[in-house]
């Protein structure tokens, strides 16, 4: 078995992590007190249940999952919730203080403090493991505890277990969403850990998900709950080719093998297809040429950057539902075909696809995007630029420093960030021909004949 351990914490990681699991569940046939009252016929839906459940004594399934927090409401709802019996009650580590969107707070001072009891569950989960592959993060990153002990959490994380894989799943801020001015400090200050800490990072922007809430699904007052509906349809899809039997992308390690040319370059853009609101049914089922279109259109990703201002380094595809793979993988190569150019053509066969059985709930078929593309720069500068303006006058940076943090922190949080930017540029604009060039000099030509 390969276990993925999951993590969630502040209020947005423990409200995107908890609808997470009430999807899976669901998808997994698990009910509220962890019996399975799935399919019996087929092995399907069992036959990986590891990957993210432990068994419990009465056969039950219990999430392998760790919630914490620095203030005890979002945790105290959650075990209110429907499936709130559903998680193991020591795995609730919190604490009364708050991290008051104060990253420093909770990387420094408050989160800190509670730390070690987060890592000693950890570790007993850990323990019970057969071949731990690695774990998942949910955070926010413009606050304090999911941003700055999240991050803390994750380096704590590589130290003890070096070799294992960290996947993060980040809601990156924006103002549309939140009235919190210092977010960009916040979240800065995490992208510095998680270029160097994280492995993969799946990018899930408040921008872009206000802007499909609001102009594609006509919604005129977004909700954290309208958002996150977008957010846990994604989350199931990424992990389906983890959670049910397969071949690619079928652990974290091939995912990150498939997808990522370059160590730090390994924030993804994801999309889903087809987008649908909270409690709404969908009647017309799409066609796998309409998923796949819709799939590559900049107006699905979760990630406010259009691919069309920047190129595909790589991308992995999956479709879920009853298909034809043959249909799909036409389609899929009929994209890459049809728009070449957005394809780095100095790797080729960037792009993979597969298809699973299972669709979600209330859908006959789906897909989800995946995609390392050098556009995702554009968030990287908004938030730079929003970061660049305060910080030029030093703007709000007592509350940092009065919790003992340097500046020099700042400006080296900022300039990884402007390195990021700088290397996706570089990749962005390489190309087969330059590199030919450089190395034929001098030499002489050879003719196969
Ligand atoms: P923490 O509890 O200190 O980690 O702080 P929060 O998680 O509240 O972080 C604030 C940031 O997260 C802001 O950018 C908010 O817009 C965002 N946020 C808070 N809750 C949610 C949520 O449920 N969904 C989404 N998508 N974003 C959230």
């Amino acid at each position: 078995m390969r276990e993925i351990l999951h993590v969630q914490g502040g209020q947005c990681g423990n409200q995107i992590g908890s609808k997470f699991w009430e999807v899976i569940c669901d998808e997994h046939g698990i009910d509220p007190t962890g019996k399975f009252t799935g399919d019996v016929a087929s092995d399907i839906q069992l036959e990986r249940i590891n990957v993210y459940y432990n068994e419990a004594s009465g056969g039950r399934y219990v999430p392998r999952a760790v919630l914490m927090d620095l203030e005890p409401g979002t945790m105290d709802s959650i075990r209110s919730s429907p499936y709130g019996k559903i998680f193991r009650p020591d795995n609730f580590v919190f604490g009364q203080s708050g991290a008051g969107n104060n990253w420093a707070k909770g990387h420094y001072t408050e989160g800190a403090e509670l730390i070690d009891s987060v890592l000693d569950v950890v570790r007993k989960e850990a323990e019970n493991c057969d071949c731990l592959q690695g774990f998942q993060v949910c955070h926010s990153l413009g606050g304090g505890t999911g941003s700055g002990m999240g991050t803390l959490l994750i380096s704590k994380i590589r130290e003890e277990y070096p070799d294992r894989m960290m996947l993060t799943f980040s809601v990156f801020p924006s103002p549309k969403v939140s009235d919190t001015v210092v977010e960009p400090y916040n979240a800065t200050l995490s992208v510095h850990q998680l270029v160097e800490n994280g492995d993969e990072c799946m990018v899930l922007d408040n921008e872009a998900l206000y802007d499909i809430c609001f102009r594609t699904l006509k919604l005129t007052t977004p909700s954290f709950g309208d958002l996150n509906h977008l957010i846990s349809a994604t989350m199931s899809g990424v992990t389906c080719c983890l959670r049910f039997p397969g071949q690619l992308n079928s652990d974290l390690r091939k995912l990150a093998v498939n997808l990522i040319p370059f160590p730090r370059l390994h924030f993804f853009m994801v999309g889903f297809a087809p987008l649908t609101s909270r409690g709404s049914q969908q009647y017309a089922s799409l066609t796998v040429p309409e998923l796949t279109q819709q799939m590559w259109d900049a107006k699905n990703m979760m990630c406010a950057a259009d691919p069309r201002h920047g190129r595909y380094l790589t991308a992995s595809a999956m479709f879920r539902g009853k298909m034809s793979t043959k249909e799909v993988d036409e389609q899929m190569i009929n994209v890459q075909n049809k728009n070449s150019s957005y394809f780095v053509e100095w790797i080729p066969n960037n792009v993979k696809s597969s298809v699973c059985d299972i669709p979600p709930k209330n859908l006959k078929m789906s897909s989800t995007f995946i995609g390392n593309s050098t556009s995702i720069q554009e968030m990287f500068r908004r938030v730079s630029e929003q970061f660049t303006a305060m910080y030029r006058r030093k703007a709000f940076l007592h509350w940092y420093t009065g919790e003992g943090m340097d500046e020099m922190e700042f400006t080296e949080a900022e300039s990884n960030m402007n390195d990021l930017v700088a290397e996706y540029q570089q990749y962005q604009d390489a190309t087969v021909d330059e590199e030919d060039y450089e190395e034929g000099e001098g030499e002489e030509d050879h003719n196969f004949e």
